[in-house]
């Protein structure tokens, strides 16, 4: 365990209900004796865990600060496995400060970014990739990625990677055992029961990294761009969809000159989705900006919303609009459906197709169910378990390579030394996965990204 007492205001700084100061270590009863006065006279010290008091948060020299409930935690039943008070006063950023000062003035250190996860880490309270989705629960985007996170926080990820491990350890084991009779005919080694073992870690490991790039597009959410030529109702999309009038919608064609971005929930996807300005032949020097600017757009996004005008046929515009879309990740989103259908959309013949109202939200849903789809939202199912962040891919990967070629090193009948060093790697690169071995500089890296407080 750490040596030192640490605490920090675990809300956001602002206004609000309440504000929680946390305090950690083996003082935190004695320090928070000397910060808060209940009501009862009772002492923290004395108190078991699981227990609230009600008083107030008080300055050394006894003067009141706030009104407060003081929260008793136990070692080892806390969050991060040692003695923890957590002191509640109202939400103002003074009282929180202030009480903040004067367990700061009692003994407690300043607790850095990250400090009460990493100690809980380090506690055993908690391996690296739940560590990790505390991180995701704090930022998910919507409730998909809620869920996802949830799932890693429940341990799901270790679990997964503790049984491929084992799995690789015993395969790694039975290698050994016979390595230790190098007399012996290779025949000694149940060479069917072998590659069986190795096949299922190799499965299990890709199930995994299978569901890494959609579980990304939930948690980061989806770059998207809105496109097509002017007057279709790019605009008005982007304003349904988002459920404002964060674009400017006018009967006037070119009004969306530059790009407008903007984050949307749809369904469990989080689009960050640009409106861009119509793209048509021009001479407007300006609008041509516009119009470049919108194809870089629609290059550098995941998915491409192409909105068309089904009420008017489609011209040259619409054909170069229909060349550019060709092999992006895109919808066809046949935009005034209210209106009679005069286009002739034959043209778009093997995209993907949804007709809608932008301006009366007809066929909304089926839009919705569409990208939930292209971006492999909808192929997650509720309990798979999701890779939360490049870390994490990038071991499993490390280690899914390294079972590919013990597997192939083992057929080609490679040396048995050389198959268990490149299980061996992969074992390291899923411990370190998991934190069992991760190096203390990947643990510094990790908790960086923490928010003061967490
Ligand atoms: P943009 O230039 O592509 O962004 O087009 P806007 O969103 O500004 O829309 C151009 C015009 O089409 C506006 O008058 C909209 O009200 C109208 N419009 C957009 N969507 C629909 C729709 O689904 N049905 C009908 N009838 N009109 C629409």
């Amino acid at each position: 365990m750490s040596e030192s007492t640490i605490a920090a205001i675990s809300t956001p700084k602002g206004e609000g209900g309440i504000s929680v100061i946390r305090i950690s270590g083996s003082d935190a009863l004695s320090i928070a004796d000397k910060c808060f006065s209940a009501v009862s006279g009772k002492k923290l010290c004395d108190m078991k865990g699981y227990t609230a008091a009600f008083g107030a948060a008080v300055r050394g020299d006894g003067s009141r600060i706030d009104e407060a409930v003081a929260l008793v935690f136990r070692a080892p039943k806390s969050y991060t496995g040692e003695d923890v008070v957590e002191i509640s006063v109202h939400g103002g950023i003074v009282p929180a400060r202030e009480c903040l000062k004067s367990v700061f003035a009692a003994g407690a250190c300043f607790a850095r970014a990250g400090e009460f996860t990493k100690r809980a880490f380090l506690n055993g309270k908690m391996d690296l990739a739940e560590a990790e989705s505390v991180i995701e629960i704090i930022g998910a985007k919507n409730a998909a990625a809620l869920r996802l996170a949830n799932g890693a926080k429940e341990g799901r990820i270790g679990k997964d990677i503790e049984k491929i491990t084992e799995k690789l350890l015993l395969t790694a084991a039975s290698l050994a055992a016979y390595s230790d009779f190098p007399d012996e005919d290779i025949e000694g080694l149940d060479q069917e029961h072998f590659s069986a073992m190795i096949e299922e870690s190799e499965a299990a490991i890709s199930k995994l990294i299978s569901t890494f790039h959609s579980g990304q597009a939930v948690l980061l959410g989806v770059p998207a761009a809105i496109v097509g030529k002017p007057n279709v109702g790019k605009s008005t999309l982007m304003n349904m969809l988002s459920g404002n009038e964060r674009s400017i919608v006018t009967k006037h064609a070119g009004t969306t000159r530059d790009i407008v971005e903007t984050q949307v929930n749809v369904g469990d996807i989080t689009l960050v989705l640009s409106d861009t300005a119509g793209i048509r032949e021009t001479d407007d020097e300006i609008e041509s900006i516009g119009v470049s600017r919108a194809i870089r757009r629609l290059d550098g996004s995941a998915l491409v919303l192409a909105v068309f005008d089904i009420s008017k046929p489609f011209d040259g515009d619409d054909e170069r609009i229909i060349d550019l879309i060709k092999d992006k990740n895109c919808i066809a989103v046949l935009n005034k459906s209210d209106l009679p259908k005069v286009a002739d959309c034959s043209a778009l013949a093997g995209f993907n197709t949804v007709e809608v109202s932008a301006k009366l939200g007809g066929g909304m849903d089926a839009l919705a169910k569409k990208i939930e789809e292209l971006c492999g939202a909808a192929a997650l199912l509720p309990d798979d378990t999701v890779l939360l962040n490049e870390r994490q891919y990038s071991c499993a990967v490390r280690a899914k390579n390294a079972i590919s070629e013990a597997k192939e090193a083992f057929c080609s009948g490679v040396t048995l030394d050389a198959v268990t060093v490149l299980i061996d790697e992969a074992i390291n690169a899923l411990l370190e996965l998991s934190g069992k071995k991760a190096t203390g500089e990947v643990v510094e890296e990790i908790f960086k990204n923490f928010c003061i407080g967490k």
